[in-house]
């Protein structure tokens, strides 16, 4: 018997796992693949987007990268060093890990969660503990409890596109320094994508080619691939979207290799394990969070975390990314009330599943605000046990005093 579990090991899980044993629970992480990291390791998303009031376990994570030669510009990661620098830090901690172990079902009675099944290898094991903790990105575990659910934007239940990322080495710089700078080389290659698309080779629906460096020189990482129209909690269409993203991998590549001479000798060193979902379920929490919230940088008396980045939403039906920017130096907060769902007492949810709307979880979804939003649910759950409350009695300013004392950065 677990005092808490947390299912899913990307940078919520992993954040909140650490926090709550930190605080001395004896928590389990369970993980459906071998290696830790989530869409940073899986989903190959290897650039951190900077925000303000990322402290704590994010800026920790930072240090144990930098100790690992493992970023540059504390932005840009290497994701096969990230895998072994989690494994390192986890298991230093105390934190035990389940690995290949997919969360299938969720045992509710009287509004509290029971126990989890997870399955692999012909197995089912179920598992059981006092607080949960759902890190899974789409919110497996809270819809799996019955939790009230959102998906996609209110107009449509459309969400933000899927994307496979992957990563091109070989480049030969000495042909072409533009290809030292992943940002300068921005623009000739959407001359030359925009170019081929309009001869109908290229049939990404994106407008233009998103690259970013990566820690090698003549390596860059294309954040490039979109798949619309697709549900990315369906088995069938997540199943299209894999193969329609690599089809694009092929045409853009081979588009490269035949037409940029610095791309001649070029390979492909890495695709993402499986594609990039920015966007899938959100539980309906006690607060949801909204564009107001976020634009206007709404503060709150429960805040347990802040968060500066725009509004970033790559459109959902084709062409397009919408930016809308808070005013310069300003943040807004995510109240405690976005973590729980008021009909389950031993719930919490942390990362891009927390309560939000379509608009404001295209500002927290980023990284690093997973962390923080993973480190007060983990902390939360620990001040829950201590005192044996359910997670809506978890008093927010005695959380907010631990997770100050922990190294958040909070008002
Ligand atoms: C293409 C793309 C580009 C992005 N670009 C950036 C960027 O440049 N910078 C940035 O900071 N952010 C970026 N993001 C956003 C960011 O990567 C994610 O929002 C963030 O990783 C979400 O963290 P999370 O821990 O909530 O979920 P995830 O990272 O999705 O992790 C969820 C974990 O749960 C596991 N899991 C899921 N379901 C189950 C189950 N049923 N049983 C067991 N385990 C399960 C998964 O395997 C995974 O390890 C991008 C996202 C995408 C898709």
């Amino acid at each position: 018997m677990y005092q808490l579990i947390v299912v899913g090991g990307g940078p919520a899980g992993i954040a909140a796992a650490i926090a709550a044993r930190r605080q001395g629970m004896k928590t389990l992480l369970v993980e459906r693949y071998g290696f830790l990291g989530g869409m940073a390791t899986a989903g190959l998303v290897t650039p951190f987007m900077h925000t303000l009031g990322a402290g704590g376990l994010y800026q920790e994570l930072l240090e144990r990268l930098n100790k690992w030669d493992a970023i540059k510009d504390n932005r840009f990661f290497d994701g096969e060093l990230m895998k072994l620098v989690l494994d390192e830090w986890l298991l230093e901690e105390g934190v035990e890990i389940l690995f290949h172990a997919l969360l299938t079902d969720v045992k509710v009675e009287d509004g509290c969660i029971k126990s989890v099944t997870v399955s692999g290898k012909g197995q089912e094991i179920s598992l059981s503990a006092s607080y949960f903790i759902d890190g899974t990105g789409d919110g497996d575990l809270a819809a799996l409890a019955g939790a009230p659910m959102n998906i996609g934007r209110e107009s449509d239940g459309l969400c933000q596109p899927m994307t496979t990322c992957f990563q091109v080495g070989g480049i030969d710089v000495g042909i072409d320094d533009t290809y030292m700078d992943a940002y300068k080389a921005r623009k000739p290659l959407t001359e030359l994508y925009l170019e081929a698309k309009k001869e109908g080779r290229i049939k990404n629906p994106r407008e233009n080619v998103l690259i970013f460096p990566t820690t090698r020189t003549g390596e860059i990482h294309f954040n490039t691939t979109r798949i619309v129209g697709k549900n990315p909690v369906s088995l069938f269409e997540l199943t299209e979207a894999e193969l329609e993203a690599r089809k694009q991998i092929i045409e853009l590549f081979s588009l490269l290799k035949e037409k940029v001479l610095a791309f001649k000798n070029a390979y492909i060193t890495r695709i993402a394990t499986q594609i990039g979902v920015r966007e899938s379920r959100t539980i309906i929490g006690a607060y949801q969070l909204t564009e107001e919230d976020v634009l206007s940088g709404r503060k709150f008396p429960d805040g347990i975390g802040k968060c500066s980045y725009p509004i970033d939403i790559h459109s959902p039906q084709g062409e397009g990314t919408r930016i809308s920017t808070l005013k310069a130096g300003d943040w807004y907060e995510i109240p405690y009330t976005a973590l729980y769902t008021p009909s389950l007492k031993n719930l919490l949810v942390a990362g891009r599943c927390i309560s939000s709307t379509h608009e404001a979880q295209a500002s927290l979804r980023i990284m690093p605000t997973c962390m923080v939003t993973g480190q007060a649910a983990g902390t939360a759950a620990a001040l829950a046990e201590a005192q044996k409350l359910t997670v809506d009695q978890v008093p927010a300013d005695e959380l907010i005093r631990v997770l100050k004392a922990e190294g958040a950065d909070l008002r």
